[in-house]
């Protein structure tokens, strides 16, 4: 029985995992008042809300404390004050209750948690706020194949629907608006194979300030920017001989972006993977899943030793538990 933390950005959550299988899955989200993540209040939120959905997990898991045998949590990447409230909370239980430590990489435990869908040797597309990376598991490392040049993919999305007055999170806003919109060509930029936002992300909000309607806006940045993900993804397939996707990360909840997927898995011969939402969003159930993986190899980390890495990369990571 592995409890597992997440803390690395706006969410904080408790999973429970036992043999591969997810027991708990618990978590809440911190709603800035108005405009962005402020990281010290997103922070305070965690540290606030962390023993009472601690409580939640235990009780949903149906165990008590004493059944846990480590404690897994997110040490890497993310925002430094968030990171550091998951951390703090999981040394004080740690001591408390005299169990080992297991850090997990963040982006590795949404790769890892899609491989409990029955993956074997994947590519994942992760697409969320901060992170949007295609990444590969070759020669102990999880090497990442293509990635965003500026920034992630759901920051893109949730910028444009906060100029269009939608609080954060905006991209579940642009998903509804963009099923009544119209495509209008936007820059579509793929370089090798890296994507990049920025210029496409300024563009919309140019044409929205020039009276283009939200529903087409919205319709051609998910168009465009959905389709550089999939051509990227497609190229790493193509390129490692790889017959599996999985997706992960919040942005990978647009219904568009799954049939985007799922066209070009079909047209490939690749066998697609999409967890469910509770799954694909951050949460402490993906941390707990690749908590028990590491478990199992004694990769604990000493409380002395306990830090975090706020933008270590999923390529510096040595994976020592396949
Ligand atoms: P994560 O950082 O992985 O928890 O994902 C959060 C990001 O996912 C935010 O930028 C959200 O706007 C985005 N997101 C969540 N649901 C959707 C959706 N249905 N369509 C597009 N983006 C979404
Ligand atoms: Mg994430």
């Amino acid at each position: 029985m592995i409890i597992g933390v997440e803390s690395t950005a706006h969410t904080f959550g408790v999973g429970v995992c036992h043999k591969g299988k997810v027991l708990a899955n618990v978590r809440d989200m911190y709603h800035p008042a108005i405009g962005g993540i402020i990281p010290i209040d997103a922070g305070k939120h965690h540290t606030a809300v962390a023993e009472k959905l601690w409580n939640q997990a235990l009780r949903d898991a149906k165990i008590t404390e004493k059944e846990i045998k480590g404690i897994a949590f997110s040490y890497a990447p993310g925002l430094a004050p968030c990171l550091l409230a998951g951390m703090h909370f999981v040394k004080a239980k740690a001591k408390l209750l005299g169990m080992p430590v297991i850090p997990v990489h963040h982006s590795i435990a949404h790769l890892e948690i899609g491989q409990s869908l029955g993956a074997k040797d994947p590519v994942l597309l992760y697409a969320s706020g901060a992170n949007t990376q295609i990444i590969a598991y070759a020669g102990q490392r999880y090497r990442i194949f293509g990635e965003t040049l500026d920034v992630g993919i759901g920051n893109c999305l949730d910028k444009i629907a906060r100029a269009m007055g939608f609080p954060f999170p905006g991209g579940p806003e642009l998903e509804k608006l963009a099923l009544k919109g119209m495509y209008h060509e936007l820059k579509y930029s793929l370089k090798g194979m890296d994507v990049s936002f920025s210029g496409l992300q300024n563009q919309a909000l140019q044409l929205r300030d020039k009276g283009m309607s939200p529903e087409d806006v919205a319709c051609s940045v998910q168009e465009t920017a959905f389709a550089m993900l999939v051509e990227a993804s497609e190229r790493a397939l193509a390129h490692t001989g790889k017959k599996e996707l999985v997706l992960g990360g919040g942005v990978a909840c647009n219904a568009r972006l799954q049939e985007m997927c799922r066209l070009m898995c079909t047209a490939r011969g690749v066998a697609l993977f999409c967890p469910g939402k509770p799954l694909l969003v951050d949460n402490g159930a993906m941390i707990a899943y690749t908590g028990e993986l590491l478990y199992k190899k004694k990769l604990f980390i000493s409380l002395d030793a306990l830090d975090i890495a706020p933008r270590q990369r999923t390529d510096q990571v040595s994976v020592k538990w396949k």
